[in-house]
């Protein structure tokens, strides 16, 4: 089977129905860049820039070294574009540095992600320059976790202009990049109108939209029986966010684990998916099924399948 699945490599992601689709790889080192593009990732749709900030007792990378960090990454995928999310520390990703982040009541809940870094400006600040500094080198993206309020989003792209700004004032090289927001949370879905105004794409996280649709703490074994991708409530906000997006031409991806995951790559592609990003050890097997999958034909029973009481019945082997 990996045998065969690895002939796919330079084979192009399109349908039966010639829909060309975008096959991306999530890293959270700038060295998995090499397995992305062994696995023929189309780019990096995911770098979870946090990895980089963890495990360090308190000693935070600082501007040069995450810049070092970024550039190996863009430069390790060949021109490829690459998109780094701010720093999305807290909950399931301790900081490490004790007090700040962990001692929360509710770390799921509480200051992670986009949070942590508007309350932290200076620590924002300098990995936006880092991030702008790295797109001097290659297509970059700069995707932020966890919005879920116009306010949060207002600070958020001031900062992004500040950084910048500031980069330009100094005469320090650095690129353009896309602007993208994260919809993992069920506000930021239910609110897409405002998030479409203000962002270039836009890249559904399900781990955490599915934690927080159904309240159920992903992490939690206790109740991981009840953490369902396939919950109609989780589908129809990926549906609608697809939708959306696609009605008015917006980049939309998906990041979380639905991406990766073989047997519901037929449901995202009914529904209007064209951007997928997962583990590089997925990509090829999702591409198996986008060469076999027929959208026009998916369609109506992607819709069928949001709709139903209990979609999983639907789905098939
Ligand atoms: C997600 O929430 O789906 C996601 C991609 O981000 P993370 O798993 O890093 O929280
Ligand atoms: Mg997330």
């Amino acid at each position: 089977e990996r045998g065969r699945l690895a002939r796919l490599r330079h084979t192009p992601a399109i349908t039966l129905d010639g829909q060309k689709v975008e096959l991306l790889a999530n890293i959270e080192l700038p060295d998995d860049a090499k397995a992305a593009l062994e696995a023929g990732a189309a780019g990096v749709g995911l770098f979870r820039s946090e990895f980089l900030f963890m495990g360090r007792r308190g000693q935070l990378p600082q501007e040069e070294e995450q810049y070092q960090a970024y550039r190996r990454a863009v430069e390790g995928m060949q021109g490829r574009p690459v998109t780094i999310r701010t720093m999305d520390v807290g909950a399931d990703k301790p900081l490490d540095d004790g007090a700040r982040v962990e001692a929360h009541l509710n770390p799921a809940l509480g200051l992670r992600a986009i949070r942590l870094s508007l309350a932290d400006p200076g620590t924002f600040l300098m990995q936006l320059r880092a991030i702008m500094r790295a797109a001097a080198h290659g297509p970059v993206n700069l995707l932020i976790p966890m919005l879920a309020h116009a306010s949060e989003i207002r600070q958020t792209l001031a900062l992004v202009e500040t950084a910048r700004q500031d980069l330009e004032r100094r005469g320090v090289p650095h690129g353009p990049v896309k602007l993208g927001a994260m919809i993992e949370i069920p506000a930021a879905a239910l609110i897409l109108k405002t998030f479409l105004k203000h962002f270039d794409f836009l890249s559904i996280g399900t781990n955490d939209l599915i934690q927080y649709t159904l309240a159920i703490d992903r992490a939690d074994e206790a109740v991981a029986h009840l953490y369902d991708p396939l919950h109609p409530a989780v589908l129809r906000l990926v549906a609608e966010t697809i939708a959306q997006c696609n009605a008015q031409g917006k980049s939309v991806s998906v990041c979380g684990e639905m991406a990766g995951d073989t047997s519901v790559t037929r449901l995202l592609l009914g529904l209007g998916l064209r951007s997928f990003s997962m583990h590089p050890a997925q990509i090829l097997a999702v591409k198996q099924e986008v060469l076999r999958a027929d959208t026009g034909r998916l369609e109506s029973w992607a819709r069928q399948v949001v709709e139903a009481e209990e979609p999983a019945a639907l789905l098939g082997p």
